[in-house]
């Protein structure tokens, strides 16, 4: 009995000792409640998590200690039915404290029994996990913020976690991509290397960096530079990509403008090799044939004949040295092309007659079709003609004595087409999309062969694009020949000027003025001017414009009328055609000139014309003109011409 006895105390003991040990525990809330909920013990650690003393809390429902969500829910009756029927209840929530402040916790509730297996109460027992929480969600946080990929992925490939910054790259959702493997989106070209950085990883080797392209839910790839750090006790490596295709493009981009560079400094180099190679060619001949000639102990015949050669070199290398300024005219902006009506076949005409003695120099035959009423274009005639004796000046070098030139001009359309076809060399498919490039010559044993510094065709390209055309190259390959054309817009009615008055057509009188109204208010009062100008259009336009001005303005249409009128009236000032039916306005500027100051022969005169070149400058004021404008002239600029002249003269 005493053994008995003696059991039962030192089991109470033992009960007293685990009931006092559990009492004092403190990092763990443990507290039971009867199977009505209600709390029946409590312990230290129970009392600092939630702040309740044993007596506030006892026979207190513990449901108090969920949120109300949660006990809105029915989380607390659940738990109990789940440990009830489970044997134990656990997870992770937010609880309540006495203050009313929030903290998360795990807790685990277990069913309490008594000998005959009855339901006698919960025990629960509960951690706060706030600090590990807030860690977790911090982790999370920065999982799904970052801009760069994350990715933890199983060694085989297997993609276990993906963050949004994966999903937006690739346009793949979570879903769709947790059902793949890494190696599914490598594009096929990058697989190896990427199955073989996995290979590393399952080594517990990390790959520091490793670009590759994956494929997008669209269609397209994108390169991501990847790092992995391997965890191959659980299989996994965590991933992190950056999408670099912006920066590889920007990086190719510049790789091929220094490419460029490159290739345009050598270019350039292999320019001035040629060019000092043909600058140094002609003076080569002119300082020999010159020091022969000063030796004078040439023949008659061969003086002539050095005299000839100095000549042609002198005008060759002139035409270098034109080129090179042209170039660098269009480089720099400065290359200024001043328009005007002009007729397309009467340049062609002249650049092919000027050409003629080379054509004969190499024996080739000429096949000319020119069509004189193909129309005007809107141009700078000196640089057309620089166009057309480029290109003709082509065709003679690059085809062989004995050879044939066709050259067409008509109309086509709406535009004047001239076509240059040649026998001569050809050019290669290779070369012929590069043949208007600066610098470019088809291969540089042309320089030696033919000559030239590469630059003709650019010029002519610059050109002809400058004045609203355009200007191709065709050739059926090497030894077929070549066919260069060259289009430009017909003028339209409003724009046409002299050039029609040429042939035959009237001139419109929007040609003679850019716009009606000037911005000068200057008085051109009781200024008497004679207008001499065939065109009643014309006429009355200058009339207008000059009247509204306050000048008294006659008008005559031919010379000898301004003649007689010059000698009844003695105008102030006269503005004169030049291009008219009978004399035009040189012979009558020279038969003013002649006259007495007293009769008229000093009266300033305007020479108003569409020949506008710097000829036809020089040759209006040799005639006598004071000054020279070119049509069509700005209101202002023939106001502030004609205030300038009578101002002179009353000064
Ligand atoms: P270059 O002054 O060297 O002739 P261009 O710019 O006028 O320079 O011409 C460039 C290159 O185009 C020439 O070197 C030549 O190879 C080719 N080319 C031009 N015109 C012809 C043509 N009519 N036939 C064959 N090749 C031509």
């Amino acid at each position: 009995m005493s053994t008995g006895t003696e059991r039962r105390s030192t089991c109470r003991r033992t009960e007293d000792i685990y009931r006092k040990a559990i009492e004092d525990i403190r990092d763990y809330a443990i507290f039971m409640i009867g199977p009505d909920g209600l709390i029946t013990n409590w312990n230290l650690g129970a009392q600092q998590m939630l702040g309740y003393t044993e007596e506030e809390v006892i026979g207190k429902d513990a449901a108090k200690f969920f949120i109300p969500e949660d006990r809105a829910k029915g989380v607390p009756e659940q738990e109990m039915a789940t440990a009830a029927t489970e044997g134990r209840a656990e997870d992770e929530r937010w609880h309540i404290r006495r203050d009313g402040s929030h903290f998360w916790a795990s807790g685990i509730m277990t069913p309490v029994r008594d000998e005959t297996g009855k339901l006698i109460g919960f025990s629960k027992v509960m951690r706060d996990m706030t600090e590990r929480n807030k860690l977790t969600q911090e982790r999370d946080r920065f999982f799904a913020l970052s801009m760069d990929m994350l990715t933890i992925v199983h060694l085989d490939g297997r993609l276990q976690r993906v963050n949004p910054a994966f999903q937006k790259v690739l346009g793949y959702s979570e879903e769709e991509l947790l059902s793949r493997k890494i190696f599914e989106l490598v594009h096929p070209d990058d697989r190896a290397k990427t199955m073989s950085g996995y290979v590393d990883l399952g080594r517990g080797k990390p790959v520091k960096h490793m670009e590759n392209r994956l494929g997008c839910k669209d269609g397209t790839y994108r390169w991501v530079a990847w790092s992995y750090f391997p965890v191959p006790e659980d299989g996994l490596a965590f991933g992190v990509g950056r999408d670099v295709t912006e920066l590889r493009r920007m990086h190719e981009v510049l790789r091929l403008r220094a490419e460029e560079l490159e290739n345009a400094n050598r270019v350039k180099d292999e320019f001035l090799a040629t060019m000092s190679h043909e600058l140094r060619t002609p003076l080569t001949s002119i300082l020999g044939w010159s020091r022969l000639l000063h030796s004078n102990q040439l023949s008659d015949k061969d003086k002539e004949r050095a005299i000839q050669i100095i000549q042609r070199n002198a005008e060759a290398q002139s035409k270098l040295i034109e080129d090179l300024l042209d170039v660098s005219r269009i480089i720099t902006g400065k290359l200024k092309i001043e328009f005007q009506p002009v007729s397309f076949a009467a340049i062609t005409d002249t650049a092919l007659s000027s050409l003629r003695p080379a054509l004969d120099a190499k024996q080739l035959k000429l096949e000319a079709s020119i069509d004189p009423a193909a129309g005007p274009i809107s141009g700078d005639p000196a640089r057309l003609q620089q166009i057309v004796t480029n290109l003709l000046s082509n065709a003679i070098k690059f085809t062989p004595n004995g050879g044939k030139i066709d050259v067409r001009l008509q109309r086509t359309d709406a535009h004047v087409r001239l076509d240059i076809k040649d026998t001569g060399v050809g050019i290669s498919p290779e070369h012929l999309p590069h043949i208007f490039e600066r610098f470019k010559q088809v291969d540089s044993s042309n320089v030696r062969a033919h000559g030239g510094l590469g630059l003709g065709l650019a010029i002519v390209d610059y050109l002809v694009r400058q004045q609203g055309g355009a200007v191709f190259a065709a050739s059926g390959g090497p030894g077929t020949g070549s066919t260069f054309s060259v289009e430009f817009p017909l003028t339209s009615s409003e724009v046409i000027g002299d050039s029609r008055q040429a042939e035959g057509v009237p001139q419109r009188p929007l040609a003679v003025l850019e716009r009606a109204n000037s911005t000068i208010d200057a008085s051109l009062q009781d200024v008497h001017i004679l207008v001499v100008e065939d065109d009643p259009d014309t006429q009355e336009l200058l009339k207008t414009v000059l009247r509204r001005h306050g000048a008294n303005v006659t008008t005559v249409s031919c010379c000898s009328d301004a003649l007689a009128e010059i000698a009844s009236s003695k105008p102030d000032v006269i503005i004169s055609d030049i291009g008219m039916a009978g004399e035009n306005g040189y012979e009558l500027i020279r038969k003013i000139r002649s006259m007495d100051p007293d009769t008229g022969g000093h009266i300033p005169a305007i020479a108003l014309t569409a020949y506008a070149g710097a000829t036809d400058r020089r040759r209006a004021l040799l005639a006598g003109f004071q000054t020279h404008l070119a049509k069509p002239v700005e209101p202002d600029d023939l106001l502030a011409v004609i205030l300038s002249l009578t101002f002179q003269q009353e000064a």
